[in-house]
């Protein structure tokens, strides 16, 4: 069993690799300061909450999916957490599928989160 601090690191790498973007809506996360997120897009503490970047498995651990960076990406935590509310979770691939075009129909997350996230490219934070 990795430590979490493993799974940090993974989470971290993968983050890095995407651009601080969720790998299924492609917004920006934050990681360990919601403060300036909320700031710097001017949106509440509590929309900020759901773009927490987590580390999602694109083979899920209940398909024993492993703690491997192949396996891991980093994904906001409305994205992870909606996959996983399912009995059995949607493959990755399919649920990027759905993430997207329900983004499109401006039924994901909120509109005006979407625009006031999407006006800037940012660093991390
Ligand atoms: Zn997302």
């Amino acid at each position: 069993m990795p430590s979490k601090k493993a799974i940090k690191n993974l989470r971290r790498q993968a983050a890095r690799e995407q651009g601080w973007r969720c790998f299924y809506c492609q917004l920006p996360m934050w990681d360990t300061a919601p403060e300036e997120f909320i700031e710097r897009y001017e949106i509440s503490s509590g929309l900020a909450k759901r773009f927490r970047c987590t580390a999602e498995h694109v083979e899920a651990r209940c398909d024993s999916g492993k703690d491997v960076a192949p396996n891991i990406v980093a994904a906001c935590l409305f994205c992870n957490a909606t996959r996983h509310k399912a009995k059995h979770p949607l493959e990755a691939t399919r649920h990027m599928s759905v993430v997207r075009s329900r983004l499109a129909k401006g039924r994901w997350h909120p509109p005006q989160v979407v625009a006031a996230l999407g006006k800037r490219r940012t660093p991390p934070i």
